[in-house]
């Protein structure tokens, strides 16, 4: 079959690396891609929130299957594009309609999502501009640090941990006043949660799921978890602390009430759900769903998966995951991810990069990257993803780390502590 992946970061590359090996893959298009998928498969220069630039490539190549990678074309609705129109209907979208992308699309929605369903949550609270007022009132006696949250997509920079009520009252004004836009017209008051956050993602069909391999990312730009939030610096999978004990309970009072509350509202998800989970004490809470897979997870939890990933697609697509059986390997995965200099402030691009031929045991996912004349350049502040596969995950940190090393492009950097904290 002829496959569109779309996307063009680390994730799509891991999952362009992954579906290539399918027997049942004859083609694959990525749209746009970057200069590693395009060795998967065909790069299309295209903007996937672009519907109808999408619609005249899937026509065009005669594709039987589409895989979204990114949140926002969920969120703008490309699943439910694809329903409405009588020439794409038939095809199947991996990734959930509007209705379901909303739990990542509005914080406000999946609060009251999992308030009504009964999902362990940090408690909360949202306001508008209505009720700023109440609001203020509200952050005068809340216990600190407070977490504000923009309602919607902010590029991940619109969730602010903040330790004095004036200044988190000045915050909520900014926020309410359009300081990250309408993302930012409702704003999520919620309790700081003390703990240890890992990730869980399940692939649902709309009625039965897989849960696939969890992992742990790093946001922090700098050693020892400091500096700023980045995209992702680096992940493992599995996570030592999650034991079988602690993924039951995750997959009884979070997973199952998730799926089950999604069919009792009346929404039809087919797609990843990644749970951002913190672990506090000994209990699991919600810290976000994601209506996607994470990046950098992906280039940890995809090659762990040892099954077909587009027979696995296929299932999900016909409604077939009741009886799918997921092999996960025992095996170790660690990610370190490459930056540019300055990220994730301002940096330089079109970086010639060297070295990805010396590394000795990683699998090199590109993010940002991009092929010009013959030579691959940055083209992004995460530029690769460097993925180990180990017996133990002592093995995975280090072979990774060491082949991160390898690679050079002017003004690299990376973090070398990835995952050694949790030996
Ligand atoms: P991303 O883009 O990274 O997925 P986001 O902008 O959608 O993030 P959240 O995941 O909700 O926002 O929050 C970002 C980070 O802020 C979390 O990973 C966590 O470290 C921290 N955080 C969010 N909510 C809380 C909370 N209630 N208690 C403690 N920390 C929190």
């Amino acid at each position: 079959m002829t496959i569109l992946l779309l996307g063009s970061g680390g994730r799509e590359c891991a999952f362009a690396w992954k579906m290539s090996q399918s027997s049942l893959c004859s083609k694959l298009f990525i749209a746009p891609g970057n200069a590693g998928t395009g060795s998967y498969g065909t790069n299309v220069k295209l903007n996937p929130n672009d519907f109808e630039a999408v619609k005249a490539l899937v026509l065009k190549e005669g594709i039987n299957l589409v895989v979204v990678g990114p949140e926002e074309p969920l969120v703008n609705g490309i699943h439910d594009f694809f329903v409405n129109d009588e020439t794409l209907a038939h095809i199947p979208v991996i990734g959930p309609k509007k209705e379901g992308a909303v739990l990542e699309g509005s914080k406000d929605f999946s609060k009251q999502f999992m308030d009504r369903h009964g999902i362990p949550t940090a408690k909360s609270k949202s306001f508008s501009n209505a009720n700023l007022a109440e609001g203020l009132a509200y952050l005068q006696n809340h216990a600190m640090p407070v977490v504000l949250k923009a309602d919607g997509l902010a590029a991940g920079k619109g969730v602010l941990i903040i330790e004095n009520p004036i200044e988190a009252q000045e915050e909520l004004k900014l926020m309410l006043g359009g300081k990250f836009g309408n993302a930012g017209s409702t704003v999520v008051i919620e309790e700081f949660l003390t703990g240890i956050e890992l990730s869980v993602f399940v692939l649902s069909d709309g009625e039965n799921y897989v849960i696939l391999p969890e992992a742990k990312d790093y946001k922090r730009i700098g050693q020892g978890d400091t500096g700023l939030n980045t995209g992702g610096m680096g992940s493992v999978s599995p996570v030592p602390f999650a034991d079988d004990a602690f993924l039951a309970k995750i997959k009884d009072t979070i997973i199952q009430p998730t799926i089950d509350g999604l069919l009792k509202d009346g929404i039809d998800y087919t797609g990843f759900i990644f749970f951002g989970l913190i672990k506090v004490g000994d209990e699991p809470y919600v810290i976000e769903y994601n209506c996607r897979m994470g990046d950098p997870e992906t280039e940890s939890v995809i090659p762990r998966i040892e099954n077909d990933l587009v027979e696995l697609f296929m299932a999900c697509a016909d409604k077939k995951l009741a009886s799918y059986q997921l092999d996960i390997s025992t095996k170790n995965a660690a990610t370190v991810m490459i930056v540019a200099g300055g990220y994730p402030g301002d940096y330089e691009k079109g970086k010639a990069i060297s070295g990805i031929e010396n590394m000795r045991s990683s699998l090199a996912f590109h993010a940002g990257t991009s092929l010009e004349g013959g030579v691959v350049k940055t083209n992004g502040g995460r530029v690769l993803a460097v993925t180990s596969i180990q017996n133990t995950q002592f093995e995975a940190l280090q072979a990774a780390t060491a082949d991160a090393a390898r690679i050079y492009f002017d003004g690299k950097y990376f973090r070398e502590d990835i995952g050694f904290d949790l030996m």
